[in-house]
């Protein structure tokens, strides 16, 4: 955690977003709301560019807060948590044994050195350890783009065009791939990967993300 974070966290500690109790900084919520969580929460799946996806939650509410805090305010402790939570669903959605290697939907240089670090890379390293499955990068970002949210939908496609490119084309070629992102809203920037990824001709690619704004899925109990 930054020293003005930590400051900050003093002055205001953190509480459960559920129930309100003080909890460490490194925690999501309570272990009690984090125990209901685990047992309650419902996967969804949804379809991204016609390739499979698992999500642990539905983006909005406290969720999407958590998700802001872990990609915009360093809260990088978070990914143990989540991790755990992804990995459960993940092994539950898909035959694990049958995945070659994970890999993320990178950043720019510029926007991760900026950031200090790439959140979707940091849940596949995390979600490689929970899940034994090794954790390759795949792809560069090689051209800044304008934040897809910000833009029409119309927009977005040709935002992406270009930015995405296949880092060792060998490395993909008839492999099992899982491809891990924080969030799926549009959809537009995880299938764009998976389409990039596809040129070097993988065996499959499914999806996994720790939320999702797509789809008809059933109400999470937790948002
Ligand atoms: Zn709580």
């Amino acid at each position: 955690m930054k020293p003005l974070y930590r400051i900050f966290a003093l002055i205001f500690p953190e509480r459960c977003p559920y129930c309100s109790d003080l909890i460490e900084p490194e925690k999501i919520a309570c272990d009690k709301c984090l125990n209901e969580i685990k047992r309650k929460h419902t996967p969804l799946f949804s379809g991204v560019g016609g390739y499979r996806c698992v999500s642990s939650f539905a983006y909005g509410g406290k969720v999407r807060r958590m998700i802001i805090r872990l990609k915009f305010h360093d809260r990088t402790q978070y990914i143990p948590q989540i991790s755990e939570i992804l990995a459960s669903d993940i092994t539950a959605a898909y035959r694990i044994s049958d995945i070659d290697f994970l890999t993320y939907v990178p950043m720019h240089k510029t926007d991760q050195a900026e950031r200090g670090y790439n959140q979707s890379q940091l849940l596949s390293e995390e979600l490689s350890k929970k899940l034994s499955i090794p954790c390759i990068e795949t792809l560069k970002k090689v051209k800044r783009t304008k934040k897809q949210h910000k833009l029409k939908y119309f927009e977005r496609k040709n935002n992406l065009a270009g930015a995405f490119s296949v880092i060792d084309k060998d490395t993909v070629k008839g492999k099992n791939i899982l491809m891990i992102d924080d969030v799926v809203t549009s959809g537009q920037t995880l299938s764009k990967c998976c389409k990039i990824l596809n040129t070097a001709k993988p065996r499959s690619i499914i999806c996994a993300t720790v939320a999702s704004a797509k789809g008809d899925y059933p109400e999470n109990s937790y948002i």
